[in-house]
């Protein structure tokens, strides 16, 4: 049964859980188990030694409890630029409203008598799984019912006591039981099928954030975002119901599609277009942003 809490976030189409801070002691131990079990590349020793923080922070009050939060967003924004006086339109991600949803959550917690606080980062995928919010698909992505992977984590400690503890172990779709479309889809075989954790090194989303040269093996046929990456989400069954939710009308002037591709700084883009800029996320990837909408161009 969901609890008044989970209510209200599903009230504002996002999902949450409410965790004891018991679990946050067995979740490094689970980090920790995995990083000694699996072959990992650098990149992914530097997100469990260096990105992963688990302590608790210094509150004003008894941390009970981690409250995560999916926050949903639409799936993606279909962006127009003009160029030498050529429309041409791109893909974007979306940016989920942080703020709006912190603003409710504080109201509901504070009104109960409790308090909450942002924690650092922890692994939020891993998290949601354990914690039966989510679902790990074979993309590596996490899945909610009625969201699909449509959403961004949020993280806070609180001194709420948790009421209903559903900790578990980690729970893979059953949608990829006999399903193969993201492996089949993906552009760069970053998804391998003999093994669960995807190749991140191959994997776009992460190639379009890391600034320098893209490798010269990824076909220009594979570029279709500004940033991050949607084909294996695109194409997973679990987001079928989630397809449409896409937003149709963001443009950007030649003027400013000359400045994006200049790299100019955002702090001296007009009020109405920064709007679009944060609106689209497009401001936390923005040292990448110039070589990933030239090579859109090259499409
Ligand atoms: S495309 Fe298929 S295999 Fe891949 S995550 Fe979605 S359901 Fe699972
Ligand atoms: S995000 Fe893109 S590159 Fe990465 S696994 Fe999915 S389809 Fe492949």
């Amino acid at each position: 049964m969901k609890s008044g809490f989970e209510k209200v976030a599903i009230e504002h189409g996002d999902r949450l859980k409410v965790i004891s801070i018991e679990h946050l002691k067995e979740l490094k131990e689970i980090i920790g188990d995995f990083k000694d079990q699996e072959e990992l590349n650098g990149f992914q020793k530097w997100i469990i030694n260096e990105l992963y923080q688990f302590e608790i922070l210094e509150e004003d009050f008894k941390v009970n409890s981690i409250i995560l939060i999916a926050i949903h967003h639409p799936f993606y924004a279909k962006v127009d630029f003009l160029k030498e006086g050529k429309k041409k339109t791109f893909l974007s991600l979306v940016r989920a409203d942080f703020n709006k949803t912190e603003e409710y959550l504080r109201k509901y917690v504070e009104e109960k008598g409790y308090f909450i606080e942002v924690t650092k980062n922890l692994p939020m995928k891993r998290l949601g799984t354990h914690s039966g919010l989510a679902k790990y698909g074979r993309n590596n992505i996490t899945y909610i019912d009625g969201l699909g992977s449509n959403f961004s984590y949020a993280s806070y400690f609180s001194d709420m006591m948790c009421k209903e503890d559903t900790w578990s172990e980690v729970k893979n779709a059953e949608a990829c039981d006999k399903c193969n479309l993201c492996i089949e889809s993906c552009p760069t075989g970053a998804i391998r099928k003999d093994r669960f954790l995807i190749d991140n090194q191959k994997c776009l989303s992460c190639i379009n954030e890391i600034p320098g040269e893209f490798p010269a093996w990824i076909p220009v046929t594979a570029h279709h975002t500004l940033y991050d990456c949607l084909i294996c989400q695109r194409n997973c069954p679990m987001n079928y119901e989630q397809v449409d939710n896409v937003i149709e009308c963001v443009s950007f002037t030649e003027e400013e599609t000359n400045m994006l591709l200049d790299g100019k700084p955002i702090d001296t883009f007009s009020k109405e277009f920064k709007t679009k800029i944060y609106m689209l996320g497009i401001n936390e990837w923005y040292e990448v942003i110039p070589r990933n909408l030239k090579i859109l161009f090259e499409l």
